[in-house]
């Protein structure tokens, strides 16, 4: 009876009433709640919005907080109240389906992975808004990676770390300055259940300092057909600071961090080993997991009775690490006493001396002083190892030759698999149903192949600019319903409240720019010369709006300042309703923006921007891109499909550069942008900007999806890992 019987689900098992009873009713609805597969159909979503669509808002959307406020009894009511059985049982059944079909594209293209999985490590995971274990863009990218590796039905299991209070809510005081607010989260609320060892008691991992022990607990989590492995330390067993150790997402000092670092990667191995899960590959998003390498060598020299060289060489064999950033503080360093403390015993085991183990972390290994950084120790460790765009492999290998002193540039052994965006999540409904209605068959169970956007061109134009348009309201309506909550939070006066409801013109230029404020990604480089930005925003034949978004890091001062400046807009006559700043940007935020502006604003000081995910979520909804030449955009960018600021260049003085951007930014709005979408045929279409939106959804949406990108991890790294065939990386 019970289909869903993957052990993700304990405390509702055994319920098999005849007919679809309340108690029945309310398995099912808990059962589809508690797998993450319902946040990427919006069939779903709408379901459990329409048990009740206020408390659902106010929920941040989160369906067993929503469903533990009613029994059974209260739900089955409502359902019938509210006509929801049938759609229920539809839901059901198929995710029941999902979870068991055996056609997915890795049953035919990587069989070699069969039953031992890839290990995939990220210290974020960002799923949906109602799970706030994330921060930003390395965690929506681990999410829409799991997603996606379980749609394509590649065996993956990911390990992370629980964060009972996430990263912090954004506030905005009256005078525009960024407070954090730290929320703990109810557990209850949450689609976790404690991993369980074989004989049925929870799992602790224990892990051996010089310093005492640190433990964890483990929650477990389903993602579709993947589980994820979630490490927590807030544990009774643990030193009051140790059980804080986990509570925040990168926050703390160095200390926090080579400990948090231990849990995910070292404890990340003990908890596969618990759960009696052998890897066929190692995947390290990023450096923060790279301990698990040793550990790893570790097991092998244990189990397999291997030479230290040998257990060496196998788990790089089997390991892929990718690097995400070439700006030099995304890189963890540590100085050797803190490697030696949380190490130590580890090293022990492995039977090496200290300088050996230091010797792993360091570029030079003769030089006593360098620190221990996980980005080298990833890349010793690793056989394979990508940068996230075709740029950020250039930067990368220029970054890391010196680890390499004998090798020519193009020759380090550092490829790219450029990053891409989980399509489900990040359609639109209407823009799914347009598609559904050109689209071949079954799309989109093709959509990392090309062929199938090819049917884009056959779509009228009215109907992708209508469709486009019903978006875009959408997302105006949602500016004022938070604008509004925003003002009211800060006791503004009911006139200026009633004013929010009217902001936002539907037949302006909509740009959106949403990002963390990391001062390279330059939020305030459109207000470099205000006069010019005030007479675009204020032309009234071709008017222009700018919605805003972003988090700066609670210890980014510069950055908090970029938020303050253009938060304080509103107080500006020639800005006020015309630049708008959103509060508290996450998953959800970033939805609606995405999904309902004209265009995408991206000017990072090249080549800082990796490679940048947002703006691959736009182009899916028929948004442009107006965008530097970085990241992905470096390669996406066709003259035809969106526009580019500037020519790829930048300048070895940083001021040079951007003041060199700033005017080619105004340029391509004064001359390019702004005309093209004004530009209107005797039916009121702007018959040059869909041809645009047309060539952005036909060259790009199949190339940047998290599909293809997966896919590629598969073909270039797992199976070459697992011991099949390998296609090399470019
Ligand atoms: C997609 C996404 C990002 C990534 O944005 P970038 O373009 O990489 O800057 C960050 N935060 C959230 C909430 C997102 O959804």
């Amino acid at each position: 009876m019970n289909i869903l019987g993957l052990g993700h689900s304990e405390n509702e098992a055994n319920l098999t009433p005849a007919s679809d009873g309340p108690d029945l009713v309310y398995h099912k609805c808990m059962a589809i709640a508690r797998n993450m597969w319902w946040s990427w159909h919006p069939e779903v979503v709408h379901l459990f919005r329409d048990i009740d669509p206020v408390r659902w808002r106010e929920l941040d959307h989160n369906p067993i907080a929503l469903l533990r406020e009613f029994t059974p009894e209260t739900l089955a009511y409502r359902a019938g109240e509210r006509v929801l059985h049938s759609r229920i049982n539809y839901a059901y059944r198929r995710l029941g389906e999902y979870l068991n079909s055996p056609n997915t594209w890795a049953h035919t293209h990587a069989g070699v992975l069969g039953s031992k999985p890839v290990a995939y490590f990220s210290a974020e995971f960002g799923l949906h808004e109602s799970l706030p274990i994330y921060s930003g863009g390395l965690g929506v990218l681990s999410g829409d990676h799991i997603k996606s590796a379980s749609g394509l039905g590649i065996p993956l299991v990911g390990i992370g770390l629980f964060y009972n209070h996430g990263y912090f809510k954004q506030r905005l005081s009256a005078d525009g300055f960024q407070s954090e607010e730290y929320i703990e989260h109810n557990i209850e609320n949450l689609p976790l259940t404690p991993a369980r060892t074989a004989s049925g008691s929870p799992f602790i991992v224990t892990l051996d300092t010089r310093s005492g022990e640190l433990h964890a607990k483990v929650w477990k989590l389903a993602v579709g057909r993947v589980t994820l492995f979630l490490l927590d330390s807030n544990f009774e067993g643990n030193r009051p600071e140790d059980r804080e150790l986990t509570s925040r997402l990168y926050g703390g000092d160095e200390r926090t961090r080579i400990r948090q670092e231990l849990l995910i990667g070292v404890g990340g191995i003990r908890t596969l080993q618990a759960m009696g899960i052998t890897p066929g590959a190692y995947h390290l998003n990023e450096g923060h997991s790279a301990f698990a390498t040793l550990e790893a060598m570790r097991f092998k020299m244990v189990e397999d009775g291997l030479s230290i060289e040998d257990a060496q060489r196998e788990i790089a064999n089997a390991t892929l690490f990718t690097t995400h950033t070439p700006v030099p503080a995304g890189h963890d360093r540590f100085n050797p006493d803190l490697i030696e403390e949380h190490l130590g015993p580890l090293r022990d085991g492995l039977g090496i001396s200290h300088e050996h183990l230091m010797s792993l972390g360091r570029v030079n290994t003769a030089d006593q002083r360098e620190p221990f950084c996980m980005t080298v120790l990833g890349l010793k460790l690793s056989r394979r190892a990508n940068a996230v765009s075709q740029l950020h492999g250039h930067v990368s290998r220029r970054m890391w030759r010196p680890l390499w002193p004998n090798r020519e540039e193009t020759a380090i052994p550092i490829g790219h698999i450029t990053n891409g965006v989980h399509v489900q999540s990040w359609l639109a409904e209407q823009m799914l149903q347009l598609y559904d209605r050109h689209f071949p068959a079954h799309w989109t169970t093709h959509m990392g192949e090309p062929g199938v956007w090819q049917s884009i061109h056959q779509v009228d134009p009215g109907e992708l600019w209508e469709t486009h348009n019903a978006l875009k309201n959408m997302l105006l309506a949602f500016v004022r319903r938070r604008l509004a909550r925003q003002m009211g939070q800060r006791h503004e006066t009911q006139e200026n409240i009633d004013l929010a409801m009217r902001i936002g013109n539907p037949s302006a230029l909509t740009i959106g720019f949403a990002r963390r404020f990391a001062t390279y990604k330059r939020a305030n480089l459109i207000f470099s010369d205000i006069d010019r930005i005030a007479a675009i925003v204020n032309d009234t034949a071709r008017p222009v709006q700018i919605l805003f978004a972003g988090k700066a890091h609670p210890k980014d001062e510069p950055g908090k300042r970029f938020i303050q400046e253009i938060a304080n807009f509103r107080g500006d006559s020639r800005f006020a309703g015309k630049v708008i700043f959103i509060e508290d940007y996450d998953i959800n935020v970033c939805r609606h923006m995405i999904q309902g502006v004209d265009v995408w604003l991206n000017n990072p000081r090249r080549p800082l921007e990796a490679s940048g995910t947002s703006g691959q979520k736009v182009i899916l909804n028929g948004g442009l891109n107006l965008s530097i030449l970085d990241g992905w955009w470096a390669e996406a960018y066709d003259g035809s499909n969106g526009f580019a600021i500037g020519k790829g260049t930048s300048h070895a003085d940083d001021r040079i550069t951007d003041s060199r951007d700033a005017s080619n930014l105004y340029e391509a709005l004064e001359k390019q942008v702004i005309p093209m979408f004004f530009d209107r045929d005797q039916d009121g279409l702007p018959a040059a900007w869909i041809q645009h939106m047309r060539n952005s959804i036909s060259t790009l949406a199949w190339r940047f999806s998290s599909h293809r990108m997966v896919m590629d991890y598969a073909r270039m790294g797992y199976v070459p890992a697992s011991g099949g065939l390998s296609s090399s990386m470019p």
